[in-house]
């Protein structure tokens, strides 16, 4: 079994209670790893460091170009090793090696943007209109950072928010998924060669109702960054209100692909696959709700049935393997108790409906890809995220009913449009009520597309230029040269 330390203040150390968690590998469902298991006792020294490399550190005596080279320092080193951090993510997450040595080999991008934009912040000048004032604007660290993030992407969400909020000048405690605190504690040692100072990146582990509210609730903390559920996303919200702290909030979706009757139907197939297959459904952007047009239904489904049938199961390192196991016990026990759902629901489960007993899946917890047609838009399946292989497919006899259908939603994350239409393309675009949209691909990200929810799928927006305002807190500064004033009971 490996042990992974904690990493604060720059030092490699266990929890203070010396307890540890144990780290499952979701293809042999045994333990792999002992993490340490922390209290708040952990949090506050963490909190504390952060606040000292802020406040006392070398760190805020950098300039903001000696920032951003260490930004990308970090980038080269995590391209280095992007193969390690890779397999450890596959061994905790269960995610395919195929994707992990792609995403990991892209994290550095991120490194590289925002170290691209740290010296490019920069306050103004308004055109003040009162005589003899002068008046600027400084853009200033939002202050200590504490970065919360779920299993199903690890270091990708972490990125998400590392880079804008070390470029904005930032420290940070970063609190990893207790199911997949490995593959970043293991980023640190990169953090600390690196040569960052230290208490600029800590790391905290354990679990969200006590380490993850210590932090929420610690009193300086002063924004939090999240992505996971709903419900820990409202949890934090309330737990953050008392304080006023800052937020960004990523969570869920329940996002849909709507294939027009003009659409390239192979091409559509294939997208459609990808939305709600690849990552086995886990992702927050899969397209769990397919909306076709009633002329292509049946040939869609067909096609669409054809394809997944042909999706082969198994090791996730096995290059060959397109659908790898759900990352966590509980989960799957949650995709197929709404499983259990759509069948009492009446929806007709045309492909899958099950757990995946091949023998290529092992003692893994596999789900076979499951397909549900006669789904309508008020049922459970439809409107709760699954966040696994399950798809709602739906009919719609014109666009209206279309982009009303995927509309009613509680959530607003993702949209997938799929037509050869001009018109479509730009008017669906519009009518979507959704973060991103997507027409004729799906899950596409970048580091310079802004990302984020409408609705109950979050606040903010991470990536791109805008995402470092949210790491960012605006000063105005007047400077008067008029002397003093006549009347000093009247506003100036
Ligand atoms: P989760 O909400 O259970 O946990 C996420 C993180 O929050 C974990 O680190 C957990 O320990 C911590 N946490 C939980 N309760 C907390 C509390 N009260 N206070 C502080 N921290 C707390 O989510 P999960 O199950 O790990 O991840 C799956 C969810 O994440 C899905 O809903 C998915 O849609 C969402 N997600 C969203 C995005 C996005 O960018 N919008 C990306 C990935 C995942």
């Amino acid at each position: 079994m490996k042990r992974f330390q904690l990493f604060i203040n720059g030092d490699w150390r266990s929890a203070k209670s010396n307890e540890t968690f144990e780290s499952f590998n979701p293809y042999t469902g045994q333990p792999w790893a002992l993490i340490p298991r922390c209290s708040t006792e952990d949090v506050n020294d963490a909190v504390a460091a952060a606040r000292i490399a802020l406040e006392q550190g070398e760190w805020g005596g950098l300039s903001a170009t000696a920032r951003g080279r260490l930004l990308t320092k970090l980038g080269d080193l995590i391209a280095r090793d992007a193969d390690k951090l890779a397999e450890i993510e596959v061994r905790d997450n269960g995610k395919l090696w195929a994707e992990m040595r792609l995403q990991v080999g892209y994290l550095p991008q991120w490194l590289y943007y925002f170290g691209g934009l740290a010296d490019k912040i920069e306050g103004s000048v308004p055109p003040i209109e009162k005589p003899d004032n002068f008046a600027y604007t400084r853009r200033e660290p939002v202050g200590v950072v504490a970065a919360i993030t779920p299993w199903n992407s690890p270091l990708l969400t972490t990125m998400y928010k590392l880079a804008p909020a070390l470029a904005a000048g930032c420290t940070m405690v970063l609190k990893p998924s207790e199911f997949t605190s490995a593959s970043l504690l293991e980023l640190m040692k990169l953090v600390e060669e690196a040569g960052f100072p230290k208490g600029v990146l800590n790391v905290v582990t354990g679990f969200g109702a006590d380490v993850g509210e210590a932090l929420v609730t610690h009193p300086d903390v002063n924004k939090i960054a999240f992505t996971g559920g709903e419900n820990g996303g409202r949890l934090i919200a309330r737990n953050a209100a008392n304080d006023f702290k800052r937020l960004t909030l990523e969570l869920g979706g329940k996002s849909a692909q709507i294939v027009f009757d003009d659409a390239k139907l192979d091409d559509a197939v294939k997208g459609a696959v990808s939305g709600i297959f690849a990552a086995t459904g886990q992702t927050c952007i899969a397209g769990s709700r397919l909306m076709l047009h009633e002329s292509i239904h049946d040939e869609f489904v067909e096609k669409f049935i054809e394809l997944a049938r042909t999706a082969r199961m198994g090791d996730p390192m096995d290059t060959k393997t397109q659908i790898g196991p759900v990352t966590t016990r509980p989960q799957y026990e949650r995709i197929l108790e709404y499983i259990g759902i759509a069948k009492n629901e009446g929806a007709h489960c045309v492909l899958g409906g099950s757990a995946a007993t091949r023998s290529e899946c092992g003692e893994g917890w596999f789900i076979e890809p499951t397909i549900f047609t006669n789904v309508t838009n008020n049922m459970r399946i439809a409107r709760e995220e699954v966040f696994g292989p399950v798809l709602s497919v739906m009919k719609f006899n014109d666009d209206e009913e279309a982009y009303g259908m995927a509309n009613d939603t509680p959530f607003g994350l993702a949209a997938g449009v799929w037509t050869t239409s001009f018109a479509r393309a730009f008017t669906a675009s519009k009518r979507l009520r959704a973060g991103t949209v997507w027409v004729n691909t799906y899950r596409a990200v970048s580091y310079v597309t802004p990302f984020g929810g409408m609705k109950r799928s979050g606040i903010g927006r991470e990536n791109g230029k805008e995402a470092i305002d949210e790491y960012l807190e605006t000063k105005t500064v007047w400077i008067s040269y008029a002397g003093s004033t006549d009347n000093p009971f009247v506003m100036r």
